[in-house]
């Protein structure tokens, strides 16, 4: 029996790509290029969140990339059984999160309240308590990648979950192209004859700087971001549905 519901689910990873040897006879013959998990957080509409990192990464070897080093890398706590964990009382709840593979794979099937098809055994989900999953992110190709390959295969994600992650980087694009604005409303100059419509970076950029535009925080933790993305989506949604598209306004209102 199918969950008619839906339930939206916003999702961020962070990844390390890296060309991984292929061995023989322990000798390195080839170099491929692949993509492993770091973290991953998702934020539910309805509030749960959930945060993992992949204890299966080989962390010695990605920080060997600089900027994953500086910028991922460093920020995440130890591994607890390695270090007593320690500092701010988040960081040391995630220090717990360390998990492999195995287990993030079911975690993020329980998170999204997937029950085993009783009649196919207990790999097998057709049935969602919270709801159809529906995924975002932002930017979305790459998460997607990294989130499928938690399950193996396009072919072995959980039965019942879409094979798509909608983009909000796309759905923010395909909003404001359609959106109409004069370059003298987006920069709030004296109204002039030669007033034109404005580009797209003149609308994004704009838009950007609306005083509900959701500001990004603490970049590159997964959850931060998957919890921004809803941020966003929810700044979508009410930007287009009060204006419908049609009414030009700059005088954008703070949701309270
Ligand atoms: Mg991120």
């Amino acid at each position: 029996m199918k969950n008619q519901e839906t339930k939206n689910y916003f999702i961020d990873t962070e990844f390390h790509e890296h060309k991984k040897p292929v061995k023989f006879l322990g000798i390195t013959i080839a170099q491929v290029w692949t993509i492993d998990l770091i973290s991953i957080g998702i934020v539910c509409e309805d509030g749960r969140t959930y945060y993992a990192m992949n204890r299966d990464l080989n962390l010695k070897h990605a920080k060997k990339n600089k900027w994953l080093k500086e910028n991922v890398l460093d920020k995440l706590p130890a591994k607890q059984e390695l270090y007593p964990p320690y500092g701010s009382p988040r960081l040391l709840q995630e220090s717990m999160r360390w998990l492999p593979m195995e287990q993030i794979r079911q975690e993020v099937i329980d998170f999204c309240g997937g029950k085993p098809d009783s009649d196919e055994g207990g790999s097998f989900y057709s049935y969602y308590a919270n709801g159809t999953p529906i995924f975002y992110g932002y930017y979305a190709d790459y998460d997607w990648v990294v989130f499928c390959w938690i399950f193996g295969t396009m072919m072995q994600l959980p039965n019942g979950f879409p094979m798509f992650a909608k983009d909000l980087k796309q759905m923010l694009d395909d909003k404001l192209t359609d959106f109409q604005i004069s370059l003298g409303e987006v920069t709030k100059g004296e109204p002039t004859e030669k007033d034109r419509e404005a580009t797209f970076d003149e609308k994004l950029k704009w838009l950007k700087s609306q005083p509900n535009y959701p500001t990004q925080k603490n970049e590159h933790n997964a959850l931060d971001d998957a919890n921004w993305n809803f941020k966003l989506f929810q700044f979508i949604k009410e930007r287009w549905q009060k204006n419908n598209n049609k009414t030009v306004s700059t005088n954008v209102q703070s949701e309270q």
